[in-house]
């Protein structure tokens, strides 16, 4: 008998987490990385939202909370969702976890049967599947379009769904490639999940606020009312507040999905750090300006980026409306040797080679399902990004 699960042999580890971990422990080590991995802003957590948990601390609010969240930061959750997406939801219907990763996986335990189908856009954040995996289900995977900047059209979607489908899992703007959903794609979308009554909608809106170019974020719920008894909208302050390590997300959705993934969380992680949840409050609730300011240097960061990579032999790279990655596609690369010898045949061995040559650390496109390609995290500083597009070109330059 074997004494690891066979549940964890149907999964692998983040390979995010795992990149970002990699070029961390390089560069303690003393070698030159310019790690453009991990999905996380360069910029520090806004000075109210660190007094307001320095405050918490010293007021004793270190203690057990309510299971899914404080009643203050459920309020400051409704008033976001009524404010930024035209949504109603009763505090009953907020969910609070530790990170954006623990609701949806809280939602897909708790709703999962083995056999269980979960719709899943390519290019995909790296952990959706793997999560569908662990509740026993099977993820089925639609791939983007190249052209439509990798988003799926309504008519992929609509040949993805059967009788065994419970959800589809919708990202926008998407990690890893920041193409949104404009209003009248994303209604093409709700069209056909309106004609399949049995199916949920797992909205994963994490980068709402990082939207470029005059880019209207909307969110399934919003744009199709009819869909609202059967989604659950995700979010979190991870991305725009600058709060990775604070981990908190939350959700809103139908009061027997909250209750259910209540009962989860009570029985796995109790409830998220009080303290993160005050300064949470205050993130939601306090001035929203600094967003714009940090919007503005991000757009020059993915102009910069995308117009350095698409002067890369090779490489090919679109514009997309938000997050902080771009998405190249390096099919013109593939069966090539790098200057140091190594044989290019997948976007992991271009990944690898980049490393290891350059020091570049960005992650392969296989991790989010379709390639070849690799995803560029853009939240980094100028002289890191112009630096790191130096030594991706200086690396494409050698293929041969
Ligand atoms: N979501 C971020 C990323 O895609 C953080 C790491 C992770 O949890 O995947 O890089």
């Amino acid at each position: 008998m074997s004494f690891l699960s066979d549940t964890l042999a149907r999964v692998k580890p983040s390979p995010t987490v795992a990149v970002t971990q990699l070029a961390r422990e390089l560069k303690e080590q003393g070698r030159d990385i310019i790690s453009l991995g991990a999905g996380e802003p360069d910029f520090d957590t806004p000075e109210p939202i660190k007094a307001a948990a320095i405050a918490a601390i010293k007021a004793g609010k270190t203690k057990y909370t309510a299971p899914d969240g404080i009643a203050e930061l459920k309020a400051a959750i409704c008033a976001k969702f009524a404010r930024d997406n035209a949504l109603t939801y009763t505090p009953a219907q907020i969910s609070v976890s530790t990170g954006g990763k623990q609701v949806l996986y809280n939602a897909l335990m708790a709703t999962l049967n083995p056999g269980d189908e979960v719709v899943i856009p390519a290019p995909y954040w790296v952990s959706y599947p793997d999560m569908v995996r662990l509740g026993g289900g099977e993820p089925v995977i639609v791939e983007g379009e190249r052209q439509l900047g990798y988003k799926i059209t309504a008519e992929a979607l609509e040949a993805a769904i059967t009788p065994r489908t419970k959800w589809v899992i919708f990202n926008s703007p998407s990690n890893p490639t920041g193409a949104g959903y404009a209003r009248d794609e994303l209604k093409a979308i709700t069209d056909v999940l309106m004609r399949h009554p049995h199916v949920w909608v797992m909205s994963d809106d994490m980068y709402e606020h990082l939207a470029y170019d005059g880019f209207q974020f909307v969110t399934p719920a919003q744009v199709e009312p009819g869909l609202y008894d059967r989604t659950l909208t995700v979010n979190g302050v991870s991305k725009a507040y600058a709060m990775t390590g604070w981990r908190i997300g939350y959700a809103g959705g139908p009061k027997i999905l909250i209750d259910a993934m209540r009962k989860i969380q009570s029985q796995s992680t109790t409830n998220p750090s009080s303290i993160s949840q005050w300064a949470a409050v205050e993130a939601l609730n306090g001035d929203q300006g600094f967003l714009a300011e940090r919007n503005a240097a991000f757009v020059a960061r993915r102009d910069l980026v995308v117009s350095r990579l698409n002067g890369c032999a090779g490489v090919e790279c679109a514009v997309p409306e938000g997050a902080f990655y771009v998405y190249p596609s390096i099919a013109d690369c593939m069966g090539k040797t790098s200057e140091g010898g190594r044989r290019i045949e997948t976007d992991e061995d271009f990944c690898t080679a980049l490393l290891e040559e350059q020091g570049v650390a960005v992650v392969f496109g296989a991790a989010f399902g379709l390639s070849p390609n690799f995803r560029v995290s853009y939240a980094a500083s100028e002289a890191d990004l112009t630096a790191a597009c130096d030594r991706i070109e200086a690396f494409c330059k050698g293929l041969r």
